[in-house]
């Protein structure tokens, strides 16, 4: 570029008139070509690094639908100023951002929402004015949405969330009950109410002090009646206390836990076998699983905690599968909470990573439950770890009889979601991700059936070994209301 307007002005100083006014049309014709040059040099520079002329790329967009709620992310290289308006008759909720480029959301957007989302019934964009896209979701009902941005980590770019959540929720109580009363009265049997009095959801000893409260010795003889089943009843009521399981999948949506070498994501995995566990606890009687979260969208630890208390589990196992530092780890481990520091430098590391989960799954800090935090705060934990050390001493045993150990001791960290007050907790490490080996064993089934099995092992050992094991009530956990149906019996 230099040596041209160098030889022109040579050439210029030298010729005649003619020569001179063809040069300098030369001249006039090279630079339009440079301007035009670098005009488009700084547009291709722009498409890469930056606001093209449509404005910011969307990078991509994520719909993660469940039944709790479902969430939207845009990710983007900058963040995205918007505003959302809720508009009625019919429900729809408008987003309008600005300077995004257009094409780049209209392309991520495409195909992207499926038919069975419980809340958005269609979704487009189009531009609604200059330097302003619009986004419109079209409802199934009344929804409660918020939005808020999540600065970049890990992997994420600027990610602007819009969370969909039910303007009412449903009751996880209720839904429990509804679920347990599906499973619980088959029409081919006889109706329940013949067989004795109905039972509490919760039974607890001081109401009905003559009641088993482990449920060790019932569930003895129903597996014994299972394959000769007598036909004298037990002389007790046919009532006993429900032993509700919390069973945790770690991770999932937008925070998509450890990934192996073949691409098995830590979430998919947890989720597998959370279900597997759920599906034996449930055939046990007088046992059920409770799922945090049963699809792919993240759930805050605080909430599955929460979601925990509110359906009175007894106990609260979190299934992970994570990497680690060292690619050939190897071998299951079973934590438990600690409020002094961890056991080890790999435990503490564990739960920091573990406890991270917020950050890249994105809890919205501006309505993050104040009150919810300082009731886990407030109560000491140290009698629940106790017998969180117990539960995760019975489940490390069995599961030490069908796999390889990574540490044959419970360890502890501060791990966030173990830390129910009142419900004994466990976190459960089913085997290392990052290890090709225990990563197709994570993908079998019937590896995942086993494991399941294991767990369960653990807790009949934990009950039998510690028979007088009861639930301590602390805080004002939810009574359940006069009018909720009560559970039958589990038992035959
Ligand atoms: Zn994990």
């Amino acid at each position: 570029m230099r040596i041209g307007p160098e030889i022109a002005r040579r050439l210029f100083l030298s010729g005649n008139l003619l020569l001179k006014l063809v040069l300098l049309g030369f001249v006039a014709l090279l630079l339009s070509q440079l301007v035009v040059a670098t005009v488009r040099a700084q547009d291709s520079g722009r498409a890469v690094s930056g606001p093209a002329r449509g404005g910011e790329t969307v990078r991509a967009v994520r719909i993660w639908p469940a039944q709790d709620y479902t969430r939207v992310t845009l990710e983007s290289k900058a963040s995205i100023a918007h505003s959302l308006l809720a508009v009625k008759n019919p429900e729809r909720l408008v987003l309008d951002l600005q300077d995004v480029d257009y094409q780049s959301l209209a392309q991520e957007i495409a195909g992207k929402l499926g038919n069975d989302d419980p809340y958005i019934s269609a979704l487009r964009a189009g531009r609604f004015k200059p330097g302003v896209v619009r986004l419109v979701f079209d409802l199934k009902g009344e929804v409660k949405p918020q939005i808020f941005t999540l600065k970049p980590v890990g992997e994420y770019g600027h990610r602007l969330v819009l969370d969909i959540y039910p303007a009412k929720p449903a009751d996880p109580l209720m839904a429990l009950l509804d679920k347990t009363d599906a499973k619980e009265t088959p029409p081919a049997e006889p109706p329940r109410e013949a067989q004795g009095p109905p039972l509490p959801l919760r039974m607890e000893p001081e109401v009905h002090p003559g009641a088993p409260i482990a449920p060790q010795e019932p569930r003895a003889e129903t597996r014994a009646g299972k394959s000769a089943p007598a036909p004298a009843e037990p002389a007790k009521p046919a009532v006993q206390r429900l032993v509700t399981v919390a069973i945790d999948a770690g991770h999932g949506g937008e925070d998509p836990g450890a990934r192996g070498r073949r691409g098995t994501q830590e979430k998919q995995v947890t989720l597998m076998i959370a279900r597997r566990l759920k599906a034996v606890i449930d055939a046990e009687p007088g046992m059920r699983g409770v799922l945090t979260r049963d699809g792919d969208y993240f759930v805050p630890l605080v909430m599955r905690v929460e979601k925990a208390r509110r359906v009175k589990a007894d106990l609260f196992v979190s299934i992970h599968a994570d990497a680690f530092i060292k690619p050939h780890a190897r071998g299951s481990s079973v934590f438990a909470l600690s409020e002094r520091g961890a056991t080890s430098a790999a435990a503490r590391w564990l739960a920091k990573r573990e406890n991270a989960a917020d950050l890249i799954g994105g809890v919205n800090l501006d309505v993050k439950d104040k009150h919810l935090a300082q009731t886990l705060l407030d109560l000491s934990q140290t009698a629940t770890i106790q017998d969180s050390l117990k539960l995760a001493r019975s489940v490390l045993g069995e599961i030490g009889s069908i796999t390889t150990l990574h540490k044959e001791a419970v360890e502890q960290a501060g791990f966030a979601v173990l830390k129910a007050p009142d419900i004994p907790s466990i976190l459960v490490e089913t085997a290392f991700i990052s290890n090709p080996e225990e990563e197709s064993k994570l993908n079998d089934e019937a590896y995942q059936d086993k494991l399941a099995h294991a767990v369960l092992r653990g807790i009949r050992r934990h009950f039998t070994r510690n028979p007088s094991l009861t639930r301590p009530i602390v805080a004002a956990a939810p009574r359940v209301p006069a009018s909720v149906k009560p559970i039958l019996a589990a038992n035959p």
